[in-house]
């Protein structure tokens, strides 16, 4: 089997048996991202807790390339620190935007997107996940406290003296 082939068994069978695909109930953050160029929707939900992402879910609907990366992405970064996700989608990111062709064996699954550099339209779609979490983590990074005005600030004194 070609690694051309290989790289389209493996993004049909994510795309097709999605990991990690639904929402959470309670999600400390949800986003969604939107891909105009081919109408590519990915949605996701994040538990995260002490700096580390607990649990990911993606929603959405799509391309093929779309959703089988999301699936890939959730697999990778599910129990990662935020500063691991960073460095994951930096690195992806990088990946898809170099000009060195596709590899000729793949290390990864996540490598079978590489493939999709010969299609330059089609990067997008790939990237769109990622995209979205590193927003996700954006937003949970600079969401307002929990509490709004004094309230917090009032609790804090409740047991003094
Ligand atoms: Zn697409």
């Amino acid at each position: 089997m070609t690694t051309e082939d290989l790289s389209r068994e493996i993004i049909l069978d994510h795309y097709q048996n999605p990991r990690n695909r639904g929402r959470l109930n309670e999600p400390t953050v949800a986003n969604r991202g939107h891909n105009p160029l081919c109408g590519d929707e990915v949605e996701l939900s994040l538990l995260i807790d002490d700096g580390r992402v607990d649990d990911i879910r993606f929603s959405g609907r799509g391309c093929s390339i779309s959703q089988a990366s999301a699936s890939m992405m959730t697999e990778l970064v599910k129990g990662h620190t935020l500063d691991e996700v960073d460095s994951d989608v930096k690195s992806f990111t990088q990946t898809m935007a170099d000009r060195k062709s596709a590899p000729v064996e793949l290390e990864s699954e996540l490598d079978a997107l590489q493939g999709v550099k010969r299609y330059p339209a089609r990067v997008k779609c790939a990237l769109l996940p990622w995209t979205t979490l590193r927003e996700s983590i954006d937003l949970y990074r600079h969401r307002e406290p929990a509490r709004d005005g004094l309230d917090g600030l009032v609790e804090d004194c409740a047991d003094s003296p």
